[in-house]
């Protein structure tokens, strides 16, 4: 855990957030300003600032990061329609929260290319 990071305060139960999914390496809640009818917020409990901060060691976990997105898009229905996950890095990516999170989208028709 990193003392100073949002979503550690979050996974720690410091900061409430509405969690609709946990295992032992995940926590996914709502995204406090959604995007999308549906808009999850795939968390790694363990704290990783960046994609760029990925090693060997978390190929796992991001598999199962994918493997849960698929159950909960599954779960709410949204599935067959199709959904979205996107992970932003760094600033010009679009990273507000330094801590590695997977946005799941769905419930309406997505653009491309993204803004
Ligand atoms: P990023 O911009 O880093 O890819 O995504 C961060 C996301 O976290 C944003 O979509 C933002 O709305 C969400 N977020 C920021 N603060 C909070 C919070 O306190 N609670 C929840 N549930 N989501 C938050």
């Amino acid at each position: 855990m990193s003392t100073d990071c949002l979503f550690c305060k979050i996974i720690a139960g410091e900061i409430p957030a509405t969690v609709i999914y946990e295992d032992t390496l995940l926590l996914v809640f709502r995204d406090i300003n959604p995007q999308a009818p549906h808009h999850f917020l795939i968390v790694p409990k363990k704290h990783i600032a960046t994609t760029l901060d990925l090693t060997a060691e978390d190929n796992e976990l991001v598999g199962h990061v994918y493997q849960i997105a698929g159950k909960i898009a599954r779960d709410s229905g949204f599935a067959a329609d199709g959904f979205r996950v996107v992970n932003n890095c760094n600033d010009a990516g679009g990273q507000t929260v330094g801590h590695i999170h997977f946005h799941l989208l769905g419930g309406r028709n997505m653009t491309w290319p993204p803004g």
